[in-house]
């Protein structure tokens, strides 16, 4: 059986004996009185039913009277006791059993696990033994807690709970650490580990399965980290006890999150190193957006048939005074598992609202939103109200969701993007091709434009046999029967461009039109080709604005 609260029954009953004695000891005085007087009381009284004395004395007969009320009393008392002692029994057992159990699911909890634990190891080095400490997170828990009421979300512990129960051996521990964390400890012999990772294995398979809830089938995966004290697995030769144990088995937990979520890993040394950059990182960021040392770069994104700017779009850098120019894919992706994406998004996107003011109006400035952001239901209005303080027109941002997002809740980003279009902001569909939006979002989602991968886009001059060509041609038209237009991202060189050309009226961009640049050189750019703005105040008379005059002339 595996263990829980209910099971792990210390003795620590405390027996008030105390006072259980001294009412027991009235009672045995009050015998003992009985039988000395009722020894010279009771002959007495029998003789003087027969007729052959006086009868007993009548201070020896109050006497025993009393005694007869004394052992009354002493022996309701000595219940009394009893019922008391057994009531405070239950209650310190409850309260004890509540301090140990996490009463969702009837492990054990944070608290206990720990010198559970400990007295698991000592238990099993007696035997020779070697213990597993496995570490169990749900993976994406969060969405069903925010898509299904928590209510759902109990269940969907419970049930958990109960599944990983089930299969653990006997004498193995079951906590819960809190939210979609279980932790389980189970022996093994030493060097046995295969006998983990089955058991590991067929924990994944069976967390895995669908769990109805109020008729819903809800798809739940699990990340599992193991450490271990056993001579074989363990990379450190200190004492292993129960904190140890768990500290590891969390990193390794934390690391199968990262290598894709639904596996297990053992911890290995490294993985702390790790652990530690990643901290240093998330430190680093934290202060970074306090600092204000994110700054927007922007890349041109033109049109093709022309050849002339039709906007910019935003790209993040980390300027870090540690770790130089930092790329969105390192930090973004952190950012979004702190917490903390919107806060720096909306930094980055007030910065660039400032910056594309002074461009001519005519220029279009795109952001990308992370998948994150889009669960905020206040997304759109926070947006917006960036727009209105910054006095932007709407209609020149467009803003890049990738096909994650699609997945995630369709009903909340068709309302969230129906309430930014109606603003005039505009949507489009970034990376298209390599997630899995299918023909019927495309249809059913308002876009405004797709923007091809670039893999697709290198894979034409890349592949032999026209093959790549042919996809841009196949995904040009379906933009056209979708009224969808389309950017062609990625764009490296002259020959990537012409074959683009030859594919109908599309955008592009790409390093064959140069690098992201800072506001500075974006700046600079424009100014060279007229197509500066005027400075805010100025820039509501459009009409006199001479940059742009400049720019009709040059088409
Ligand atoms: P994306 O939106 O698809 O942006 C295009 C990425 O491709 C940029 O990388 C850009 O520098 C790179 N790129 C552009 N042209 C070429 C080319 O010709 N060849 C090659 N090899 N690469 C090219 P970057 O700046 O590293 O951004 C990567 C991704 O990070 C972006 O992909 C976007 O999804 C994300 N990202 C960037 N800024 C933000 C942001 O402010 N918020 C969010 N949520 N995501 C952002
Ligand atoms: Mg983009
Ligand atoms: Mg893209």
């Amino acid at each position: 059986m595996v263990m829980g609260t209910d099971t792990i029954k210390s003795t620590r009953l405390q027996t008030k004996a105390g006072r259980d004695i001294v009412a027991l000891g009235i009672a045995v005085a009050a015998v003992i009185m009985f039988v000395g007087t009722g020894g010279s009381v009771l002959p007495q009284i029998a003789q003087q039913w027969a007729g052959l004395g006086k009868g007993p004395d009548l201070l020896l007969v109050n006497a025993l009277l009393l005694n007869i009320a004394l052992i009354i009393f002493g022996w309701r008392r000595y219940r009394e006791l009893i019922e008391e002692l057994e009531q405070r029994r239950v209650a310190e057992e409850t309260a004890r059993f509540l301090a140990e159990t996490d009463t969702l699911t009837n492990c054990l909890n944070r608290r206990s696990i720990t010198p559970a634990t400990d007295a698991l190891i000592e238990q099993a080095e007696k035997i020779g033994n070697s213990i597993a400490f496995v570490m169990v997170d749900l993976d994406n828990f969060k969405q069903v807690n925010d898509f299904n009421g928590h209510q759902v979300g109990d269940s969907v512990l419970k049930a958990t709970a109960d599944r990983i129960s089930s299969l653990l051996p006997p004498g193995s521990l079951l906590a819960r650490l809190g939210g979609d964390e279980f932790a389980c400890v189970v022996g093994f012999e030493p060097g046995n580990r295969e006998k983990v990772d089955i058991l590991v294995e067929r924990l994944i398979n069976s967390a895995s399965l669908p769990i109805m809830v109020e008729g819903l089938a809800l798809d739940i995966t699990i990340s599992v980290g193991i450490a271990s004290n056993d001579p074989d697995t363990r990379s450190t030769p200190s004492v292993l006890d129960a904190q140890c144990l768990m500290h590891h088995a969390d990193i390794a937990m934390y690391h199968a999150k990262k290598q894709g979520k639904n596996r297990h890993y053992w911890f290995e040394a490294a993985m702390e190193n790790e652990l530690r950059f990643r901290s240093e990182l998330e430190a680093g960021i934290r202060r970074g957006v306090a600092e204000g040392e994110f700054v927007p770069y922007y890349e041109q994104q033109i049109d093709l048939d022309t050849g002339a700017i039709a906007g910019f779009e935003m790209l993040a850098r980390w300027n870090s005074p540690q770790l130089g120019i930092v790329k969105p894919d390192i930090f973004i992706p952190v950012a979004e598992d702190m917490g903390i994406i919107g806060a720096l998004s909306e930094q980055l996107i007030e910065q660039a609202l400032q910056d594309a003011k002074n461009w001519d109006p005519d220029l279009t400035l795109s952001v990308n939103i992370s998948p994150v952001q889009l669960r905020d239901p206040w997304f759109a209005q926070k947006l917006l109200k960036l727009l209105v303080k910054h006095s932007f027109p709407p209609q020149r941002l467009e803003i890049e969701i990738t096909e994650s997002c699609l997945h995630e809740n369709l009903p909340l980003v068709r309302s969230m993007i129906t309430s930014l279009r109606n603003q005039g902001v505009k949507i489009s569909l970034d990376d298209f091709g390599t997630g899995y939006s299918s023909l019927s979002q495309l249809k059913s989602l308002p876009f405004d434009r797709l923007k091809i991968d670039r893999s697709f886009v290198a894979a034409m001059t890349r592949e032999s046999g026209e093959s790549g060509e042919k996809i841009i041609n196949a995904i040009v038209s379906l933009g056209n029967g979708l009224s969808l237009p389309i950017t062609a991202e990625g764009i490296e060189d002259e020959l990537m461009l012409e074959l683009l050309r030859k594919m109908g009226p599309l955008k592009g961009q790409g390093y064959h039109y140069g690098q992201p640049e800072t506001a500075g050189e974006v700046g600079k750019r424009l100014s060279n080709i007229g197509r500066l703005g005027l400075p805010v105040e100025e820039d509501q008379t459009a009409d006199e604005n001479p940059a742009r005059e400049s720019r009709k002339q040059t088409g």
